[in-house]
């Protein structure tokens, strides 16, 4: 009777447990970049924190016939929060209209990396991530968007959108040390070895820098990670996460976490502590996962 009864318990606490996690729905499939090797480091990120599920919807691979499209249908109000990891061929009309209410009534977005790469023509999307790069996006897309005096600017000098020199430790500095996102971090911490993405462009409304990191391609401040609203949604996007090596950091574990909770939620209270292992200005704190780094991190050119 007793073991009965405990199963019953353990049982009750762990669905309790579940019920209360935030529901995440990763979108992969299509990349310029390891998807098939990041999004397990994304889903890695997330769950060791306790505070999320997440499931993973792959899109049909670049030149799939259309009815491998019009079988991709994600339930994205199945979820609190959708993390793109993304980067291909446009969605057919109907999911991106799904999207775009999605994200409008009130549902979570998080762009990763070279998810702010797709989609230059599509008008919403844009609206969301506010800035993004490559894909001929240039002054047309709207300005350049970085921090000068500790202030957002908008550049509206002619060129392209998009641009990274070769790959290497950089210090993310908060801009915004009032963010849910952003309270209680270390103000400046090394980051590993990853892009350091420069010259974004777009809308850029409704934008708010949490960091950022001095480019040595444009000597400026670029946004790193930014937050956004979309109407009732909320978007954090990260232009971290070049490769899993870029993203088994502590500090990008921690932002993560806090930025996807953030959209979930609007808060952060289930992902709000500081990890003991979080990176220094002079150290990059390696997040141990099994198996990984897959990917190997290009050497730096011998002079
Ligand atoms: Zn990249």
């Amino acid at each position: 009777m007793r073991s009965i009864f405990y199963s019953i318990l353990v049982f009750a606490i762990g669905s309790l447990q579940a019920a209360d996690k935030l529901k995440v729905l990763i979108v992969d499939g299509q990349n310029n970049h390891k998807w098939d090797i990041t999004t397990p480091v994304l889903k890695n990120a997330l769950e060791s924190s306790g505070a999320f599920t997440v499931d993973v919807s792959t899109t049909p691979p670049k030149g799939a016939p259309k009815e491998a499209w019009h079988a991709w249908k994600p339930v994205f109000s199945d979820y609190q929060v959708v993390m793109s990891n993304y980067n291909g061929e446009p969605w057919p009309q109907n999911v991106r209209d799904v999207f775009t209410k999605y994200v409008a009534d009130g549902g979570g977005f998080v762009s990763i990396h070279a998810a702010n790469n797709s989609f230059p023509d599509w008008k919403e999307y844009n609206d969301m991530i506010g800035v993004g790069g490559w894909g001929g996006r240039n002054e047309k897309s709207g300005p350049w968007l970085y921090v000068k005096d500790g202030k957002l600017f908008r550049d509206t000098t002619a060129g392209n959108g998009g641009a990274h020199g070769a790959q290497h430790e950089f210090v993310v500095e908060i801009q915004n040390p009032d963010h849910p996102i952003t309270r209680g971090l270390p103000k400046r911490w090394l980051h590993a070895k990853d892009e350091l993405y420069s010259k974004l462009r777009g809308p850029a409304e409704n934008v708010d820098i949490l960091s950022s990191s001095v480019s040595d391609l444009t000597a400026v401040n670029e946004p790193n990670n930014m937050v956004l609203g979309y109407q009732k949604g909320r978007v954090f996007h990260t232009t971290l996460g070049h490769a899993d090596y870029s993203m088994l950091d502590r500090g990008f574990y921690t932002i993560l976490q806090r930025g996807t909770e953030w959209a979930a939620t609007g808060n952060v209270e289930r992902t709000a502590a500081v990890p003991a292992d979080f990176p220094t200005e002079a150290a990059v704190s390696v997040v141990k996962l099994e198996g990984y780094p897959k990917q190997e991190a290009p050497k730096p050119k011998k002079p």
